[in-house]
């Protein structure tokens, strides 16, 4: 089975990060008392900066990092990341969810005139926001980042 994860409050960045390197993650801004306990019986490993949190669970690792190439670092060491490129940019970065394909009438209109034109096929959306992702030059800066993070 997959590896899933549910980042605490802090490590949003890196939440955004694992999600595009496909890893479902689940983070929110605040967590109720009792939150992250459910998450981590669901079989998600807990991903926390406070030793606190991570002495409680046995799945749990511990991030020292503040900046997010520090942190992928360690997530890398720790948490055995063999992220397959195949499912790079299959998730909604904002709400975890998998992406769809789109209806072609659907799309226009909501992504740049020539990605509609010249890889329609390359377009996803996100059932639950109703965002549009597609191959563009956003996503060429991620991709670099990710491959200057050796991934
Ligand atoms: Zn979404």
């Amino acid at each position: 089975m997959e590896i899933k994860f549910v980042a605490d409050c802090m490590l949003g960045r890196l939440a955004k990060w694992l999600r595009a390197l496909g890893y479902d993650t689940h983070y929110q801004r605040y967590y109720r008392p009792g939150d992250i306990e459910h998450l981590v019986k669901e079989g998600r490993l807990l991903l926390s900066r406070h030793r606190g949190a991570t002495d409680h669970y046995t799945k749990a690792v511990l991030i020292h990092a503040n900046g997010v190439s520090g942190q992928i670092a360690e997530m890398k060491e720790r948490a055995r990341l063999v992220p397959v490129r195949s499912n790079w940019f299959s998730r909604c970065l904002i709400c975890n969810v998998l992406l769809t394909e789109t209806r072609k009438d659907a799309a226009r209109g909501n992504v740049p005139e020539y990605v509609f034109y010249e890889n329609m096929a390359g377009i996803r959306f996100c059932p639950l926001c109703g965002r549009y992702y597609w191959p563009g030059s956003h996503r060429k800066r991620m991709i670099s980042q990710l491959e200057e993070w050796g991934f």
